[in-house]
């Protein structure tokens, strides 16, 4: 990712952090892509969970960005893509599961054997598909490579191609 001329960046937002009924604070981290400086942002909270294992599935995720296998959603709006005929374009379940699997190798203990577990263990919206959808063997694929701004701004993501 050194090579890239993507630039990434990390970001402290306290703010982000979330509080249950208990008060309890939890990290909610993110990555997303800031529109404003063009840069993949992994923002970072604060919280009792706060650990490697959560920084390294952010990790994760920037790096499925960097060779076309996610798409991400826009800072400025919160991360949410838009789902359209029961897709997020290349975000999907399989690359949840596999920036899990990268949390477990730093300490988490998920235990999460497949892409749908994503769904019962972690309780993530059963819309979304299980994929994997990249941008190599996306149904649109074709299409995409000739307009990609159209689709980044229909699916209110960023990705490479
Ligand atoms: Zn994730």
């Amino acid at each position: 990712m050194a090579g890239s001329n993507q630039v990434y960046d990390v970001v402290k937002d306290f703010g982000a952090t979330q509080t249950d009924a208990m008060g309890n604070k939890y990290t909610a981290n993110q990555a997303t892509y800031n529109s404003k400086n063009n840069r993949l942002q992994l923002t970072l909270s604060t919280g009792s969970n706060s650990s490697l294992d959560l920084f390294a599935h952010e990790l994760k995720h920037m790096y499925q960005f960097e060779i076309g296998e996610i798409s991400l959603g826009l800072t400025e709006s919160g991360g949410n893509a838009n789902l359209i005929k029961g897709n997020l374009l290349f975000y999907d379940l399989t690359d949840e599961f596999e920036a899990y699997k990268r949390g477990d190798l730093f300490g988490a203990n998920e235990q999460i054997m497949s892409a749908s577990e994503v769904i019962t263990k972690k309780g993530y919206d059963d819309r979304i598909p299980i994929g994997p959808f990249n941008a190599v063997n996306h149904p649109e694929a074709a299409k995409i490579r000739l307009n990609p701004q159209s689709y980044a701004d229909k699916y209110n993501v960023a990705f490479r191609l």
